[in-house]
């Protein structure tokens, strides 16, 4: 899968296409799957890397959202434990079940919340990721030792699922491309073709790469743009009422030690009425998050001060040694695509569930839901595209189809795990060509894991390395600072770029790091 491959397969295309995608994160990447898979000619148009919005910046859960549960949502809670298991059968190299502990510090929390997550358990009934029980003080410390002591009575433990987001985009492409689908990054939709009946009938579209433009003709083209999904709807209707609510949520990472164990924390509500996650993810601690709303859509979203006050604020309360400012190895932020209902100043209240809009244009718009859900949501938006556009109608069949990497032996391969079946591929690269072994951080991002990255998963930039196909940006900036140089090298190799392309990849991938990093860890 490389870019130069499917852009000639882009440009090459006879006549229409059934459907274009504009935007591959979770929802995008999701619908090429879906419409590739049912035999429709599929495009996917991402104006960045793939996954570099919100689709990489979740706590990484794969959940049917305990926190629905409590506001007594229990169909969405349902359908979400559904998928939540269909993804699990589908991608068991990415997705695996995390046991939480919800601490009780009040004598009713144990009860409470026991009953309620005995209630999530039952609801998953044969699809349950594990059993929940009570947990005494002790069983409590034994599973996470760095919870505080003072006033601590006992818990409640139950199981989720966990993820790599930004992995399963790539692998969503990869899947999409094996079924005949067509994928691309740093393409930029800039604008929607209206065909004489006054009916959406393509895109144009901006190759970042080179500023040339192409023009796409389709039967159907679908927006799923999550934060940005009214601006490309306004390529269509300038003066169409807005459909998005967004909310900012960060996340604080922190190495290992302040959650040593193999369980993650659950803390049910926050000063602001919110549910906290700390989870054990890649070998560091992964904090969040919090729920802001926003005006402004940046496909690179900056953690607010408060916001990370309140982060440290909340862990400190569970913590024995409360993290400090200093301990934050990377900080980043996401947007949520939420579907404006009610009270928008309120976000948290939002519904989660999904929402698609066929415009009198045409357009189809999917927006809303979480990564959980994105197979039901690609599946619902397909169905709409082809009703609309008079497709041949074709069953969807994502329900039980591996996802690229498939492999449920992938722990074998240790740190490579996440790759699944494409582990093997790497492990060859390293046994294969002189220097491929050098590790560059842990053992997960090596020489050749930046070499596979190019070659088979359409890494164009450092940044594209380091934030998506190996994970170090997120776990740690500064660590990713300075390997930087040696991954733009090997970029250089790969891709034919010049000494003065990789000096810009390094100088751009720096600033970008130390927006990751707290300002005190920036001055130490
Ligand atoms: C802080 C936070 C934590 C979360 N945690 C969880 C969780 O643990 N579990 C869970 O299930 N869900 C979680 N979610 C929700 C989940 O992450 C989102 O619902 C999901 O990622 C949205 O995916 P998307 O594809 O709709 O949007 P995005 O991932 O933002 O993708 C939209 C894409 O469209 C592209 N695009 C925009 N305009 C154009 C254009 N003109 N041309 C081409 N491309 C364009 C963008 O570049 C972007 O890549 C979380 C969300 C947040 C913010």
């Amino acid at each position: 899968m490389t870019r130069d491959a499917m852009m000639a397969r882009l440009e090459g295309h006879a006549g229409l296409w059934d459907i274009v995608v504009i935007g591959g994160g979770a929802t995008g990447a999701g619908v090429a799957v879906d419409a590739a898979s049912r035999g429709y000619s599929v495009a996917l148009l991402e104006q960045s890397d793939f996954g570099k919005g919100t689709s990489s910046r979740s706590t990484k859960l794969v959940h049917g959202g305990v926190r629905y549960l409590a506001q007594g949502d229990v169909g969405l809670v349902m359908g979400a434990l559904r998928e939540r298991a269909a993804l699990r059968a589908n991608a068991p190299h990415l997705v695996r079940p995390l046991p939480f502990v919800v601490p009780s510090y009040a004598w009713w929390e144990t009860p409470y919340y026991g009953t309620g997550l005995k209630l999530y358990s039952l609801l998953a009934g044969r699809q349950s990721f594990g059993a929940s029980t009570i947990l005494s003080r002790d069983q409590a410390l034994a599973r996470i030792p760095t919870l505080r002591t003072d006033g601590l009575l006992g818990g409640v433990t139950y199981y989720d699922g966990q993820f790599d987001d930004a992995r399963l985009v790539v692998n969503l492409v990869q899947t999409a491309s094996a079924h005949g689908g067509v994928a691309l990054n740093y393409v930029r939709v800039a604008g929607l073709t209206i065909g004489p009946s006054g009916m959406v009938d393509g895109v144009v579209v901006q190759d970042v790469e080179s500023g040339r433009e192409i023009r796409v003709a389709a039967r159907a083209v679908i927006n799923a743009t999550g934060p940005f999904t009214d601006g490309v709807r306004r390529l269509a209707v300038p003066d169409a009422p807005p459909l998005m609510a967004p909310s900012q949520g960060i996340h604080l990472v922190f190495d290992r030690s302040f959650l040593p164990g193999s369980s993650g924390m659950m803390v049910p509500r926050t000063r602001d009425g919110r549910v906290m996650f700390a989870i054990p993810w890649h070998g560091h601690t992964l904090v969040g998050t919090t729920d802001t709303p926003v005006r402004e859509i940046a496909l690179e979203p900056r953690p607010l001060e408060e916001e990370i006050a309140f982060v440290l604020e909340t862990a400190a309360s569970y913590f024995e040694r409360a993290p400090a400012r200093a301990d934050v190895l990377s900080t980043f932020a996401g947007i949520r695509p939420l579907v404006a209902r009610g009270d928008i100043r309120n976000t948290s209240s939002l519904s989660r569930d999904h929402t698609i809009c066929v415009e009198a244009s045409r357009l189809v718009t999917i927006t809303g839901g979480k990564w959980t859900t994105y197979r039901r949501m690609a599946q619902d938006a397909v169905d709409a595209a082809a009703a609309s556009a008079g497709l041949p109608q074709r069953a969807c069949v994502t329900r039980t189809l591996r996802i690229h990497g498939w492999d449920p032996e992938a722990e074998q391969h240790g740190v490579l795990a996440v790759y699944g079946s494409d582990a093997a591929h790497i492990e060859d690269i390293q046994a294969r060509e002189a220097g491929m072994k050098e590790a560059l951080h842990g053992g997960a991002c090596s020489a050749a894991a930046v070499a596979w990255a190019v070659r088979a998963e359409m890494a164009r930039t450092v940044e594209d390395v380091l934030a998506r196909r190996c994970r170090v940006l997120f776990l740690d900036a500064a660590a990713a600072r300075r390997i930087a140089p040696r991954v733009a090298e090997i970029l250089a190799r790969e891709l034919g770029r010049d000494a003065a392309w990789q000096q810009r990849q390094i100088d751009e991938f720096t600033s970008l790091a130390d927006q990751y990093l707290s300002t005190a860890a920036q001055k130490a």
